[in-house]
């Protein structure tokens, strides 16, 4: 039953070939015996998983039907589930039961998934391999030897790992993408504000943004209808309808113009992973899509801009994690003062920290302009490069990643190197346009995944693009060894 996707489980339980109730004891009872090797979970939540498939059941019993009813998932651990620890992956919420639902799991809930657990991931989702998690690294179900990407880092590894059929993630600079491409799977970020944020513990407000992690495009469909739309809590969220992303899947790819940037294929990329985005090209061509080259000239620009931009707004965003109202308190302080700096200091950890100073050192008086400023300022004309391509090309084609997955611990003494990383993922976010990985073959038994780029609210197009490359490919078919 683990190989099942979302729509196939949407079949079964249809057809009443099993409950939900069945479906998610046997995922649990996987859980238990695999997930040690892989520390995906932060929580696994059996007796909410077990209550929410039984009333599936039933609903669907009384007749109801729905393609996510009794479907099992899993939560990145920094959207607030009600009465679950949500811990953000950091000891400063080691003890942070959420007192409600975000938007993002309250709609999920009400149409019937089943929550299995807690994903683990990148201390309030920073990183891009899942290290900084204070509840220990993730590993790659690949090559338990190497990174599963991050910071959805728990989330790719438990869907990759056929632990769950499918899972929440959050992106602000790749860390949906960047985990699907390092784990074999499609993982989508959406437009900016086409899903709502309440309930989502903040990292980058101008950059976070919720999204699926599956194991096709028709599964990331599936969950992204049930996570998208207007949510009047998020002053961001943008009320426009929601496109029919299932019905988009099946539109025929005649006449798409796909753009290939030159930035995206020059030094720094692995020429294997070149060659794999390349094949996907040559494949989309017999589908009937033209190419065409184009340029992005500021991409060169975006990880000075993002490492500032991020930085900043996390400085702001995490000043309420003080040890006054909830999650870690130090011992005995000595007064107000001590209470602050040392929960602080004892509660985040290295990277948090590092990402605090740097924020704040950007925001303050004197260096706001050279900083913060002149990054916003990079923003926008990264945006304009994207406008400006979208009246040539329909969507933008490269790789995910510069690299496969690197080995646990080797980017850990360098956080510049890591950063280097992020740089075919981070546009979009700065742009707040939706980004697809996709998987694109193996290099020397490790993933590639390849991105497609779209413009606002065009997920549909991502989608649509990506399930007809997997109607003609088996990429994403590929399970790893022992799972
Ligand atoms: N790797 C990037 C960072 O560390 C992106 C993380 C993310 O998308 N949450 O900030």
């Amino acid at each position: 039953m683990h190989r099942l996707t979302l729509a196939e489980i949407a079949r079964g339980l249809a057809a009443k070939e099993f409950s939900a109730e069945e479906l998610t004891g046997a995922l649990l009872a996987r859980i238990q015996r695999l997930d040690p090797q892989l520390n995906s979970f932060i929580s696994v939540t059996p007796e909410l998983a077990l209550s929410q498939a039984k009333a599936a059941d039933a609903r669907r019993a009384a007749g109801e039907t729905g393609a996510l009813l009794g479907a099992p998932i899993g939560h990145k651990d920094l959207f607030c589930t009600e009465g679950v620890l949500t811990s953000c992956g950091s000891k400063i919420l080691h003890n942070f039961k959420a007192p409600y639902d975000a938007t993002v799991v309250a709609r999920l809930k009400a149409a019937g998934t089943v929550t299995l657990g807690k994903l683990n991931m990148d201390e309030f989702a920073m990183g891009s391999s899942n290290e900084s998690s204070h509840y220990g690294a993730v590993k790659n179900p690949w090559d338990p030897q190497r990174v599963p990407g991050g910071s959805s880092g728990g989330s790719a590894a438990a869907v990759a790992a056929r632990l769950l059929p499918a899972a929440t993630g959050t992106d602000t600079g790749g860390s949906i993408r960047q985990p699907a491409a390092f784990t074999n799977l499609t993982g989508i970020k959406p437009t900016y504000g086409r899903v709502s944020r309440w309930g989502m513990i903040a990292y980058a407000s101008s950059l976070d943004q919720g999204g699926p992690l599956a194991r096709s495009a028709e599964d990331c469909a599936l969950l992204l209808g049930g996570m998208a739309g207007f949510d009047p809590k998020d002053s961001t969220c943008v009320d426009q309808p929601v496109d029919d992303y299932l019905a988009a899947l099946q539109r025929p790819l005649s006449g798409l113009r796909v753009g290939l940037p030159k930035e995206y294929f020059g030094a720094g990329l692995d020429a294997r992973i070149a060659d794999a985005t390349l094949a996907v090209v040559e494949v989309l061509k017999t589908l009937g899509a033209t190419v065409k080259d184009i340029s992005l000239p500021n991409m060169q620009h975006a990880i000075p801009a993002y490492y500032v931009i991020a930085p900043a707004e996390a400085s702001s965003n995490l000043s309420r994690f003080d040890g006054v109202r909830f999650g870690y308190r130090c011992e005995n302080p000595h007064n107000l003062e001590d209470l602050y700096k040392r929960s602080r200091s004892e509660g985040f950890g290295a990277e948090v920290q590092r990402r605090i100073m740097v924020g704040t050192y950007a925001l303050s008086a004197g260096y706001y302009d050279a900083y913060y400023l002149k990054a916003q300022k990079i923003r926008r004309l990264i945006k304009n490069d994207f406008v400006a391509a979208f009246a040539e090309v329909d969507v933008i084609l490269g790789p995910t990643t510069p690299n496969p997955a690197w080995k646990l611990g080797e980017k850990n003494d360098d956080p510049v190197a890591q950063y280097l990383e992020d740089i075919y993922t981070i546009t979009a976010n700065l742009a707040g346009i939706p980004g697809l990985s996709m998987p694109a073959g193996f290099v020397d038994g490790l993933p590639v995944g390849v991105q497609l780029l779209a413009p606002y609210f065009q997920e549909g197009r991502l989608l649509n693009v990506a399930h007809q490359y997997q109607l003609a490919s088996d990429w994403h078919t590929q399970a790893p060894a022992g799972f």
